[in-house]
């Protein structure tokens, strides 16, 4: 049994008379403490299926199990972080993650939220910032909030859709190395989607690569682990993997040409 199981899962959104088949049978199995990044163009139906393992959204058609029963709706098993930081702008950084442990600790007294709060917080580099509100903050400082307050929630998978996709490059490799070492050492299972090919092979032990609705390929990344793989960016394992990644790409942008949509 996999840590999650989607099976057969189809998704259409309801518009008007109009119906859009955004996943189209989806199959993958997770394991437990696998990092997967969902890499593929805009539009093809990542926050869609990333909203379905939420619970947000409930399938048209097949399922996902996770731990071998069948989500019906949001669980405290599961824990969410988006592009857009969304962190309360009227709680600190302390108050943002105090709220993650609130559920996930219920019985925590006062004293033991605030040490908590503070140690998730020194986790992402923050501990100079706790007492700071969300408005005093740069993009990449309340992204590592939200990531600690996720990571407070204590739930076993963490389903992120393009976090760092707001972020300055050189800021954002901090944070995918933060992210991918805390990932790891917390033992989580990891729903990463991104539609940046260096960022998938920089953090995922494997590669879903999609197409509009459907999985087109699944590539198991080999480059070992935690031997810093931003220090491999220039390697040829690294490069093969990328154009592997690119092909992949630009065989849809070949088949769409005289399309509208642009997909890089
Ligand atoms: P991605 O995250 O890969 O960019 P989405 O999952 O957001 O893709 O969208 C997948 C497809 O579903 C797109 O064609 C999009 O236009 C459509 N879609 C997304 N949200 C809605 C919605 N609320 N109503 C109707 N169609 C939607
Ligand atoms: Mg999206």
């Amino acid at each position: 049994m996999s840590k999650i199981e989607i099976r057969d899962l189809c998704f259409r959104y309801q518009e008007n008379k109009d119906e859009k088949l955004a996943l189209d049978h989806i199959n993958l199995a997770i394991e437990e403490g696998e990092f997967i990044c969902i890499l593929g163009p805009s539009g093809c139906g990542k926050s869609t299926l990333l909203s379905l393992l939420e619970g947000l959204n409930t399938a048209t058609d097949g399922g996902i199990y996770i731990d071998d029963a069948l989500v019906t709706g949001t669980g405290t098993d599961r824990a969410v972080v988006f592009q857009h930081y969304s962190l309360f702008p009227w709680l600190s950084a302390k108050g943002n993650v105090i709220f993650g442990i609130k559920q996930s600790k219920k019985k925590y007294s006062k004293a033991e939220r605030n040490e908590l709060a503070e140690e998730y917080l020194k986790n992402v580099g923050l501990e100079d910032a706790v007492d700071k509100y969300p408005a005093q903050l740069s993009g990449g400082m309340q992204q590592r909030v939200a990531i600690a307050r996720a990571l407070a929630l204590e739930a076993d998978i963490l389903l992120m859709d393009e976090p760092f996709g707001a972020i300055d490059p050189k800021l954002r490799q901090e944070l995918q190395e933060l992210f991918s070492n805390l990932s790891k050492e917390k033992k989580k299972t990891v729903v990463f989607v991104t539609h940046d090919i260096d960022e998938a092979i920089l953090l995922a032990d494997r590669i879903v690569v999609m197409e509009p609705g459907k999985i087109r390929d699944e590539i198991t990344v080999t480059i070992p682990y935690p031997s810093k793989r931003m220090d491999l960016a220039g390697t040829q394992e690294f490069q093969n993997l990328h154009n592997r990644l690119m092909s992949l790409f630009y065989e849809r942008v070949a088949a769409e040409i005289g399309n509208e949509e642009v997909y890089l």
